[in-house]
């Protein structure tokens, strides 16, 4: 298959995944050619030195979140994570009757699990509705809470919308009815400083390819107060503290949480990707950034005839890092499509969001997501290609 590489490549995909800077690539590559070995297995000096490597990648993460190095599981993704958060946390703590709360604007991976959790245990999952703006309605949410709320799973800023979710007030909320808070920051993590202490949750995840890491490494922090409270998910080797012919024991803390060879390369090349990222990008700057490439692309769609801006378009302007679209008449991915052929990659469909396109009475919607690289020339190019895309329909 032909690789492809195009002569141009304006790359506006990044809340899908982001592409791997140099030095990321470069930090794996020296990984696996001088570094690699079993991690907290070898008694040599190579598998020492890998453990460190391993363990440092962790102490990097905790810091960038403001967290401390024994509240950091490695994961495969945000997917996993929060699978991990439902079995092992909700099987036990969630029961016949209780309620789950998510909102309207989830991603698949912090929906589905938390259905087939209540299916389980014959628990109700409940939903926040949005706004007309496509804000999380605050008033339906204080109704819908309850004692028997035994957890409330929300996004920080939604993968489609790009609404910023209050994650300090539906905490407190949750809290004032005993319930725990699960926060997935996959699109706010890479583009902005996340002090997790100030947030109020109670687990929190996100996915390393997002902010230039590699694939197959995402993080699950969990509050201290709540580290015996969840149960391994995986089992095998590594987790356990001794192992009988019919029983076994864990080791204490999180460690249970991580069975089998650890994604040390991943873990390795996220880290490098968080030093990248602390080195080339000044966080205050990248969301100024940010936010006037949503703001010039917005009022660029905005002059195109027939094309409607989704999510609350005002705050995109000051605080966005993406911004999705519909074209009238025109199926999202012919959109992508004709974009492709100019160079642009964007996304088209429904973004893992069904239930969002569903509310919203589409069925997809093209989003353009920015990050660090992108510039006004783009989102400039961009809006001409689909400019003379609407001429050359009309
Ligand atoms: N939540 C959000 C808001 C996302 O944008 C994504 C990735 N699109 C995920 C969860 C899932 O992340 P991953 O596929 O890396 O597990």
């Amino acid at each position: 298959m032909k690789s492809p590489d195009t002569p141009l490549l304006i790359y506006c995909d990044n809340a899908a995944t982001t592409l791997t800077p140099q030095p990321v690539i470069d930090a794996l590559v020296q990984y696996y050619t001088h570094e690699h070995a079993p991690i907290h297995r070898g008694i040599y000096a190579r598998a020492e030195y890998a453990t460190e490597r391993y363990e440092q990648a962790r102490a990097t993460v905790a810091r960038f979140i403001g967290a401390c190095s024994d509240e950091i599981v490695f994961t495969s993704g945000a997917t996993q994570a929060i699978n991990m958060v439902a079995r092992g946390w909700g099987d036990k703590h969630v029961m016949a009757g209780d309620e789950i709360i998510v909102s309207a604007l989830e991603h698949h991976a912090n929906v589905v699990p938390w259905q087939e959790l209540a299916r389980r245990k014959n628990a109700v999952l409940r939903v926040i509705p949005l706004t007309g703006e496509g804000k999380l309605d605050m008033q339906a949410y204080r109704a819908l809470l309850s004692f028997k709320t035994k957890i409330v799973a929300v996004t920080h800023v939604s993968n489609v919308l790009g609404t910023r979710v209050d994650v300090q007030t539906i905490a407190l909320m949750a809290h004032a009815v005993g319930a725990k808070v699960l926060i997935d920051a996959c699109q706010s993590v890479p583009h902005e400083r996340i002090d997790v202490s100030s947030l109020g949750a109670d687990f929190l995840v996100f996915s390393g390819h997002k902010l230039y890491g590699p694939t197959g490494i995402g993080v699950l922090w969990i509050s201290r107060d709540l580290h015996d409270a969840i149960e391994p998910v995986v089992y095998g080797g590594g987790m356990v503290y001794s192992v009988g012919a019919h029983a076994a024991s864990w080791v204490r803390g999180l460690r249970k949480l991580e069975a089998g060879s650890p994604p040390a390369a991943q873990a390795v090349g996220l880290a490098a990707a968080i030093d990248y990222l602390e080195k080339t990008v000044d966080f205050a700057l990248l969301r100024i950034q940010e936010a006037a490439l949503c703001m010039q692309l917005i009022e660029g769609l905005q002059r195109i005839p027939g094309i409607q801006v989704l999510g609350p378009i005002e705050e995109l302007k000051k605080n966005g890092h993406l911004v999705s679209f519909v074209v009238d008449g025109m199926h999202a991915h012919d959109v992508a499509a004709y974009l492709d052929m100019h160079g642009i990659a964007v996304r088209a469909g429904h973004h893992c969001a069904q239930p969002l396109h569903q509310m919203l009475g589409i069925q997809a919607s093209i989003r353009v997501s920015f990050y660090a690289h992108n510039t006004a020339q783009e989102v400039a190019y961009l809006l001409a290609c689909l400019t003379r895309l609407k001429k050359d329909e009309a």
